[in-house]
């Protein structure tokens, strides 16, 4: 395994390859990350991980200073898991002195995800921007944990012509449910008890769904995540799975999607829906 710190070094090792197979990750990795590693795997002939906290997607009192870093072992993951490259840029070289640029993706970046976090999007897409720009990869896989990021970049890359297919990745989950996050481990041993009640709700929601009428089965269940001891619920949304628009009579795909709150750390979920 190869780790390149800047774009020369980076195109110097993929210059000769046709196909190049991209994850981009902040580290702090687990199997879920992994999972995607191995998805890229069977659909190029070299698969590129990145890793970089960018601080662009974080608002002032969210957790950049403390976000786990452990640049080692991701190392050591990355490399047993047979990925050929690691990027590793630096913060100057993403965001030198003076720049300036952004992205706007449009109302998609404020709903759900973005309503807490206006800035979130506008971070991300200028982050996966700049490096599917660098990297030139065939494909990219992103996970569909952060579901409405997947279809934002998937908009993003269709509405900039980047010539690079997204794939998205199935969630991968804990043995109880609760969705692998770099996150998780900020939870302690009474929350991540708590933790996995967000899946069941979804489940439980997804069986059940009255199509026809279902906001006050949201609202009940949102209530059952309080109960089930979540100190607050950002949303809980029946969505269209493809536009994440509130869903209409035209709507095909279903998606539930839920945020809540323990202590300081937010968990996000989501699941497809067959309705009833
Ligand atoms: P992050 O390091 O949190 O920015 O995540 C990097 C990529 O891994 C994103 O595309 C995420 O959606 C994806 N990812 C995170 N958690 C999971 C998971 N539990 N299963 C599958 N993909 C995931």
């Amino acid at each position: 395994m190869h780790v390149a710190r800047t774009v020369s070094e980076l195109h110097a090792l993929t210059s000769k390859k046709k196909h190049i197979g991209f994850v981009p990750t902040m580290g702090a990795l687990h199997d879920g990350h992994l999972s995607l590693i191995h998805i890229a795997q069977q659909k190029s002939d070299m698969v590129v991980a990145s890793i970089f906290v960018n601080k662009t997607q974080f608002a002032a009192h969210e957790d950049l200073a403390t976000y786990p870093r452990q640049e080692q072992t991701d190392l050591e993951l990355l490399e047993a898991n047979g990925t050929d490259i690691v990027y590793l840029p630096s913060d100057e070289l993403m965001y030198p002195d003076g720049f300036s640029t952004s992205i706007d993706i449009g109302p998609i970046g404020s709903w759900l995800e973005g309503q807490p976090r206006p800035h979130f999007f506008g971070g991300v897409c200028l982050i996966v921007t700049k490096l599917l720009m660098q990297v030139m990869p065939t494909i990219a896989v992103f996970g569909e944990k952060d579901y409405q990021q997947l279809l934002i970049i998937q908009k993003l890359v269709r509405e900039l012509n980047i010539p690079t297919s997204i794939i998205g990745g199935p969630i991968l989950r804990d043995a109880d449910g609760l969705a692998m996050s770099s996150r998780n481990q900020y939870l302690n041993k009474k929350q991540r008890a708590i933790a996995p009640s967000l899946f069941a709700c979804l489940t439980n929601l997804s069986n059940t769904i009255d199509l026809s009428n279902y906001h006050q089965q949201l609202t009940q269940h949102q209530a059952k995540l309080i109960e089930a001891g979540f100190d607050s619920v950002d949303y809980l949304e029946l969505r269209d799975a493809d536009t994440l628009e509130p869903i209409n009579d035209t709507t095909e795909h279903y998606r539930l999607l839920g945020a809540a709150r323990l202590d300081n750390t937010r968990l996000i979920d989501n699941l497809m829906c067959l309705g009833n």
